[in-house]
């Protein structure tokens, strides 16, 4: 058999992929042993793979913000679990609460701290792919994102629930 690419040569070696003769010198230029037509596609499907992935990646996160009402009682629900936890365990319960609407304000700010962690999640699809995987990345991101949940939470609420209300309305209207 001669290579494929020089018909002066004899081939040594075959592509593993489609069978082709292959001189020394083409049989070396890929590692595993491909002619340069396999060893391309499949570089092309390797980064199809990885762009599919990144893909789903993202669709996992922008997923935070869908709006059904499902989702949405689901995180007031986790919201309330939270507000009773920080209102009844004293170290989480925050210093000079005096009088019902001092409970009452403090109730909403922690009940809305799920609505603002979802913001961020949302937020995560955006974040470079070098980023992530490493672990300090994540232990402050949680950090970070902990924090920004609180000063976010209220307004994050009130855009979550307007959107779910639009939403649900087209829906409707559709049907
Ligand atoms: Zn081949
Ligand atoms: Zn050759």
């Amino acid at each position: 058999m001669k290579c494929f690419n020089h018909p002066e040569r004899e081939a040594v070696a075959t592509c593993q992929k489609c069978g082709k003769g292959l001189c020394r010198e083409c049989a070396e230029k890929h590692s595993p042993c491909l002619c340069d037509t396999c060893a391309a596609q499949i570089q092309r499907d390797r980064q199809q793979q990885a762009k599919t992935k990144e893909e789903q990646r993202q669709q996992k996160y922008k997923d935070a913000l869908v709006d059904t009402w499902g989702e949405f009682i689901k995180t007031a629900v986790i919201g309330i679990i939270v507000a009773i936890i920080f209102l009844c365990v004293p170290s989480l319960r925050a210093d000079g609460l005096d009088g019902f609407g001092d409970y009452v304000v403090y109730f909403f700010l922690v009940f809305c701290i799920p609505f603002g962690w979802k913001f961020f999640t949302y937020l995560q699809s955006f974040i470079p792919i070098f980023l992530i995987g490493t672990w300090w990345f994540w232990l402050i991101y949680i950090g970070v994102k902990a924090c920004l949940s609180i000063l976010v939470g209220i307004p994050c609420f009130f855009y979550q629930l307007v959107k779910t209300i639009l939403t649900q309305r087209k829906i409707s209207k559709l049907k």
